[in-house]
């Protein structure tokens, strides 16, 4: 069995390899060409859990699973808080074929996701970015998306504003495009064109309020019906597009609380990602639309990523 380390995933899973196999894998789970199970949370201990997902390509193709840990306070100590394995089995043989290091496919296929949802739900002239949070995610955001749009600036929050400054710093230096620090989310969020929102938060970090016209945001924190990072007032303004409508419907927190508040139906959902790229569904029809797309991550975006790596070199055009 082929074990394909942190280090290759980084080098051949290139934002411009993974994004259109995230694009094609979310058109495949609307159009229902994939399986997959809902996820399964084993809580731990307080902000411990162990994440299962499993999950099939097609009938004939590529399934297996992925087991992540989640141990939110390794942030603070400088490990990583996502941690785990994608098992790939062989659709011919049925046997397992290749493990791959989860954190690393993680924050690429998430954040490659959520710049495949920019590109679809974003204005054309979108050209400034907000992040909300300087962990991994963030840094992944801050790669992928430029590559959807030509990006000016990037302004971050968080909670600490020593490491707030560090990551603008690195991210600067590394994107070569300014990247300033906000001490404040409505300052951040007020000229930005694109907010993104990868937080461990547990309570709204953003509020509609703060949104300006014409904005998309990428709600991509909170992967299970529990924490919440932006308010109700956000979902019910926005045109509210889904990776999974499924999904969102049993485990998107943010739309269950609104849903629970009785300011929304299931109809809120106006579609999923993969029919706005299918053409079947309209995103954004206004230029002052505020678009959100929540992202909950899915097997198919990992096993689509594990399967390229694990294709050789004819698939990703670099060697194993
Ligand atoms: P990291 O541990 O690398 O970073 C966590 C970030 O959240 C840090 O910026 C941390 O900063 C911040 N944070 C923690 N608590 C709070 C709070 N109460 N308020 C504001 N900020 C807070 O995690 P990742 O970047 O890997 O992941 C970020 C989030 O995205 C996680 O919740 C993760 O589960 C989720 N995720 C979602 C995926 C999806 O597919 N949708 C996939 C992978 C991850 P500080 O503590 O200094 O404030």
């Amino acid at each position: 069995m082929r074990f394909i380390d942190r280090a290759e995933v980084a080098r051949r899973l290139t934002y411009e390899a993974c994004i259109p196999i995230v694009r094609d894998a979310m058109i495949a789970l609307s159009s229902g060409r994939t399986r997959q199970l809902l996820r399964s949370i084993l809580p731990l201990a307080e902000d411990r859990l162990l994440g299962v997902m499993t999950g099939a390509l097609g009938p004939d193709a590529p399934f297996g699973a992925k087991l992540i840990s989640v141990f939110k306070d390794n942030f603070a100590r400088g490990v990583q808080s996502h941690q785990g394995l994608v098992l790939v089995f062989d659709p011919t043989s049925g046997a397992p074929v290749c493990v791959v290091h989860a954190r690393e496919i993680t924050a690429i296929r998430t954040a490659a996701a959520s710049a495949v949802a920019t590109d679809a739900l974003a204005r054309r002239d979108a050209r400034r970015l907000a992040i909300l949070g300087y962990g991994e995610q963030a840094a992944a955001h801050a790669r992928a998306l430029g590559k959807v749009r030509p990006l000016e600036s990037i302004v971050v929050w968080g909670r600490s504003p020593e490491r707030a400054s560090a990551f603008a710093r690195r991210i600067e230096s590394e994107l070569g495009i300014p990247v300033s620090v906000s001490h404040d989310v409505a300052e951040a969020v007020a000229r930005a064109d694109i907010v993104c929102t990868v937080t461990a938060a547990s309570e709204p970090i953003l509020r509609g309020a703060w949104v300006q016209p014409g904005t998309h945001v990428n709600v991509v924190g909170s992967s299970y019906a529990g924490p919440v990072e932006v308010d109700d007032d956000l979902v019910v303004r926005s045109r509210f597009v889904a990776d999974s409508r499924e999904s969102v419907l049993r485990q998107g927190a943010e739309f269950l609380k609104a849903k629970a508040a009785g300011l929304i139906g299931d109809d809120h959902v106006v579609a999923e990602i993969g029919q706005v790229l299918a053409g079947d569904k309209v995103g954004r029809l206004r230029s002052d639309d505020v678009t959100v797309y929540k992202s909950l991550g899915h097997i198919v975006q990992d096993l689509a990523a594990a399967w390229a790596l694990y294709s050789g070199p004819e698939v990703l055009g670099t060697d194993p």
